[in-house]
């Protein structure tokens, strides 16, 4: 390194910012992680065990819930509430088309039609007006039942995303749902915590909430792994009975279920991670309003939109989503500063291949279509610094006045 050409000097960039590093938050933790790792295996009980318990009844305790099942993944969580709620074939889930995948793949991997609405272009959230359209438009009630005139599906569900951390606005929501008789999924997999202004939390509203542990999530596991959370004692039962094929007693089945546990491992890990994450949260929240005033100072305005947290809400920034102008050759200029950014989600879910047997097609949902192709996730993990931060901004300010 002390021969450093000229060249290489101008090409290297001054600093590198991940997109995501998880080494330092592990590193602190490392000892007492080992240690209830180890515990677990000098037990031997990997299924179903203590750590298990503990991490359901804290997460949701967090989550304002009376019940947790935990699960293996977030994608398993959503899956075991559709089929706890006995969502198959023959019926329909309202959702967003601006989601990770596994929102819209486990309704149809349940036998169900997904019935996708525009979001809110401010938040990026399920917007509760164009269900509104889609449900007096679309829709017809017979009976007690409500169904999808085109599909002839009964509609049986919404789901909303809180994306990137923030809260859909369920108070306008749930009376929505709950006046056509649906049931309410809370994907919640990046909004562990996420509470709207009067301090009510994410999977505490709707029937189940679906958290992921994913490791790029707030509360990560080292691995896959996921919990719902439910109110209802007799959907909270039946769920964690399907979680374990539908066996009860063992070896007589009722129901058809699946694997969807979680290891003990998993839980053993997450139940020491758990005791942390407010503060990782509030260090997130701390990064989110240094990029907003840095934002603010480089006069950006025509170029760049910082997301815009709800008044009173708690974000809990599990992406700092920014909405730019030239988006693609932005990130390209941004990798060559070794600074890493990520694009949720370049292909919203209505125009995906798989899913083409719906009938979507461009111009469907503009704003959705409109987010794919402006937002840009920067780096938001806890552990950056203010100088970094910075480097992050000033390195889209030189990107627009070049
Ligand atoms: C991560 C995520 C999931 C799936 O969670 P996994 O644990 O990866 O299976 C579902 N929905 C959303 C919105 C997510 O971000």
């Amino acid at each position: 390194m002390t021969h450093a050409t000229p060249l290489a000097a101008k090409t290297t960039p001054p600093m590198q910012v991940p997109l995501l590093d998880l080494k330092p938050q592990y590193a602190p933790l490392a000892r007492e992680i080992m240690a209830a790792i180890e515990r677990v295996c000098a037990s031997q009980h990997f299924i179903l065990g203590p750590a298990v318990k503990e991490l359901e009844a804290a997460v949701a305790a967090y989550s304002q819930c009376r019940y947790g099942i935990g699960v293996s993944s977030g994608t398993d969580a959503l899956l075991l509430a559709l089929t706890g709620l006995g969502i198959g074939n023959g019926d329909a889930v309202i959702t967003s088309p601006f989601t990770f995948f596994a929102t819209a793949g486990t309704i149809a991997r349940s036998g169900a039609r997904p019935l996708f609405c525009d979001i809110d272009p401010d938040t990026f959230n399920l917007d509760s007006r164009s269900v509104a359209a889609l449900l007096q438009r679309e829709c017809e009630r017979r009976g007690e039942h409500v169904f999808h005139k085109g599909s002839g599906t009964r509609v049986r569900a919404v789901m909303p995303v809180h994306l990137y951390g923030q809260l859909t606005d369920m108070a306008a929501l749930m009376p929505l749902a709950r006046e056509w008789g649906l049931a309410v999924i809370e994907d919640a997999a990046q909004a562990i915590g996420a509470a709207d202004a009067a301090g009510r939390r994410a999977g505490s509203f709707g029937d189940v909430g679906c958290l992921s542990f994913f490791p790029t999530k707030n509360l990560g596991a080292f691995g896959d792994a996921g919990m719902c959370v439910a109110q209802d004692s007799e959907l909270a039962s039946r769920m964690e009975i399907l979680r374990v094929h539908g066996g009860k007693p063992k070896y007589y089945h009722a129901l058809i279920g699946g694997n969807f546990r979680l290891d003990e491992i998993q839980a053993a890990v997450l139940n020491i991670k758990l005791r942390h994450l407010d503060e990782w949260t509030a260090g997130r929240q701390r990064n989110a309003a240094i990029y907003d005033a840095a934002f603010a100072r480089a006069g950006l305005g025509g170029k760049v939109t910082t997301p815009r947290a709800q008044p009173g809400v708690r974000h809990i920034y599990n992406q700092y989503v920014i909405r730019a102008q030239q988006r693609d050759a932005l990130r390209t200029h941004l990798a060559g500063a070794g600074i890493g950014t990520e694009i949720y989600y370049p292909v919203p879910l209505h125009l995906q291949q798989c899913f083409a047997y719906l009938g979507g097609k461009a111009g469907d949902f503009p704003h959705s279509e409109r987010a794919a192709a402006q937002t840009l996730a920067l780096p938001i993990f806890p552990e950056l610094n203010q100088g970094q931060l910075e480097y992050v901004v000033e390195s889209i300010r030189a990107f627009y006045q070049a």
